[in-house]
């Protein structure tokens, strides 16, 4: 066996038909003097367009270049003639035998990034998965907590209303069919606010252009009970009426703030809620403000957690699912939710919903 001396190699052949594209290019004159087959092919130029012409008249894009191509490999973007966009990983070096000659190499990278940017999407949404799971499995418990205290109230005193029945105390029996009947109520609002819950979670965000100056007239129409029965006060200024949102969510949302806002109130002071919009380049930025009895900072996060009520239950009907249900709204709109409070002062909830258009 005979090794083939250097003498023998055909590098022309070699060139041609290798399976990167590269080409050779004069650096005083900057003119390119030699392209091989898969070069053309890849640059989707002919000879003529390519051979013997300036760097800058077929591939301007790339002069300023230069100097990255030989430090290390570029990956760049390159777009065929007829709009085909592909990814070319390009790097160059000085031609040993010339100083004064670089060849350039370019490699179609264009599947490689395209499966990195698929793997990425997937990561990401295996991230929402395992996110939504974890949220599912906190709400799963905490569902079954909260539903279980009503339960237990009423097996509890369904049995002390049979041995009062038995002895003939209906005074005591009345009473505690009173505290059944008290913990049947706060198991039918549990699931009415958690059907709600669940519906907005699972319910599609749909966003249609909204009127929210005559939603927010409709919803202090809509509250009008709770309003004269606290002998509140509800205003709104600065409602945008050109306000892209999902209508039954946005409606939700202002519903749970402004009913929080009227019921957590100072004791022998009439509740005051102003609802206010501010027309931010990018977003609209909401504040509903009341004179409340105020959220200690330390609990600034942990009211948005499902069930989460800080008062005493008796002075303050509710369930705790409200916040979650704000929060996962103004997040489903892409926005943020925070608040300022002072204790026995009032609270400030804050909402910005970006603008798509
Ligand atoms: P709910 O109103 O059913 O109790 P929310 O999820 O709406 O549940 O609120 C969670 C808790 O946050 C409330 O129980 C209350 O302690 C506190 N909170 C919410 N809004 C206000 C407010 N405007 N002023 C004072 N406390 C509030």
């Amino acid at each position: 066996m005979t090794s083939p001396s250097s003498n023998n190699i055909d590098y022309q052949t070699l060139f041609e038909h290798s399976l990167t594209g590269t080409f050779l290019l004069d650096l005083s004159s900057k003119i390119i003097v030699a392209a091989n087959h898969r070069c053309l092919e890849l640059l989707d130029k002919s000879a003529e367009e390519i051979v013997n012409q300036p760097l800058s008249a077929c591939l301007p894009e790339w002069e300023n270049d230069l100097n990255e191509f030989q430090k290390s490999s570029v990956e760049k973007q390159y777009f065929q003639k007829d709009g085909t966009a592909i990814w070319l990983k390009i790097n160059a070096y000085l031609l040993p035998s010339s100083n004064d000659k670089l060849v350039v190499n370019c490699q179609d990278i264009t599947e490689i990034v395209q499966l990195k940017k698929q793997l990425g999407q997937q990561n990401k949404e295996l991230d929402t998965y395992i996110k939504s799971n974890k949220n599912l499995e906190n709400f799963a418990f905490a569902a079954a907590h909260d539903l279980q205290s009503p339960i237990n109230t009423m097996a509890s005193f369904s049995k002390f209303l049979k041995t009062s029945l038995e002895e003939e105390d209906i005074e005591e029996a009345m009473e505690y069919t009173e505290f059944i009947n008290e913990a049947a109520l706060n198991l039918k609002a549990l699931v009415k606010d958690l059907l709600a819950f669940s519906r907005a979670k699972s319910t599609q965000y749909n966003p249609e252009k909204l009127n929210l100056k005559l939603m927010a007239e409709s919803l202090v129409k809509e509250l009008d009970f709770s309003i004269k029965k606290h002998k509140a006060t509800v205003t709104f200024d600065n409602m945008p009426e050109n306000f892209l949102g999902d209508k039954v969510k946005i409606r939700q949302l202002l519903q749970n703030l402004i009913s929080n806002g009227i019921k957590f109130k100072n004791p022998n002071v009439s509740p005051i809620v102003i609802i206010d919009c501010k027309d931010n380049e990018d977003c609209w930025e909401f504040t509903i403000k009341d004179n409340g009895i105020g959220i200690e900072k330390k609990n600034f996060e942990e009211i948005f957690q499902l069930f989460r009520r800080l008062n005493n239950k008796k002075a303050y009907s509710g369930t705790g699912i409200g916040l979650a249900l704000c929060q996962n709204i103004v997040e489903q709109h892409k926005g943020r939710i925070w608040l300022e409070s002072e204790m026995g002062k009032g609270t400030t909830f804050f909402f910005t919903i970006p603008k798509f258009d």
